[in-house]
């Protein structure tokens, strides 16, 4: 994704890592027979028809306004601990704060941490191992996390059944907490004049999106309301990634549809390459689909 310039707001992509996920997996409960009639605008960034899988991007955006460096999300990390299905993530090392660095942002600089959602791939580089310990990435930054996804992961890190997603939580959103650099919302919240940060609850309890409205250009950060841009084409379908099912389907449609043929770049936290793009409609079809914005590539 190029640079995308809203007036004076600059926002940018940084990469923590891509992977292919199997879409059988993403979409356990759906008829995948009809990807095939969104192939010519899924290949060839967001859908590897070869591998029936989506295409998973992990990236968080970098956003300068003339007042803030604000970013937004904050991907996996290094040296994490992962269980389960997500143990390949472990201990890995990627290039994340050189990544960072190519675009000219030091970890110093950063104000503001907006984590989208608490999963553990929006929140791993909230800290970073130093001597052992966790610690914030961002020395400076107040970071913001939503109330209900705060509070539905504390019960989660007490229950055995869903313990395994607490290492996320004690090693990179608790030390924050800690170090008394949290600023926690419940409801709509301003983090710039530019940056409106809305609720789009039910991928998770506490998901919020960011608008962006500047220089007259408006764009939504989408979050994980949509993994892949086949929720734009079948917002109807459930993925296996968001808690409350039936919320998060009538979230994406909402959203869906109010983006439709608007004048919005669409940025959301898991498309692959050009990224950017806006939702159209299509002639004799009543499916919706990704276009990616020509200011993208
Ligand atoms: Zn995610």
């Amino acid at each position: 994704m190029k640079p995308q310039l809203f007036g004076d707001v600059k926002i940018e992509k940084i990469i923590d890592m891509v992977e292919p996920f199997a879409a059988a997996r993403a979409y356990p409960s759906e008829d995948l027979s009809l990807v095939e009639q969104h192939r010519s605008w899924l290949e060839p960034h967001f859908y590897d028809f070869k591998a029936q899988a989506i295409i998973l991007s992990f990236h968080s955006y970098i956003i300068r306004t003339p007042y803030h460096t604000i970013l937004i999300d904050t991907c996996i990390g290094n040296h994490k601990s992962f269980g389960g299905m997500l143990e390949k993530w472990g201990k890995r090392e990627g290039p994340f704060l050189d990544n960072l660095a190519a675009v000219g942002v030091t970890p110093q600089e950063i104000d503001y941490v907006m984590c989208t959602h608490l999963h553990a791939d929006h929140v791993g580089w909230n800290t970073q191992l130093k001597d052992g310990r966790w610690v914030p990435t961002f020395p400076r930054a107040k970071y913001v996390f939503s109330k209900n996804d705060l509070d539905a992961s504390r019960e989660r890190a007490k229950d055995a059944q869903t313990a395994y997603i607490a290492p996320s939580f004690q090693e990179s959103v608790l030390p924050i907490i800690e170090a008394q650099q949290a600023e926690i919302i419940d409801t709509e919240f301003a983090l710039d004049d530019a940056l409106t940060v809305l609720p789009t609850h039910g991928h998770t309890p506490g998901h919020y999106c960011v608008q962006v409205d500047s220089g007259g250009r408006k764009g939504i950060l989408t979050g994980d309301v949509l993994h892949s841009p086949i929720g734009i084409a079948h917002p109807e379908w459930t993925t296996t990634f968001c808690e409350d099912k039936a919320k998060a389907n009538a979230t994406r449609a909402t959203l869906v549809d109010s983006l439709t043929d608007q004048d919005i770049t669409l940025m959301p936290a898991h498309f692959d390459g050009p990224t950017a793009g806006r939702i159209v409609s299509q002639k004799g079809s009543e499916r919706r689909r990704f276009q990616v914005a020509p200011e993208a590539l």
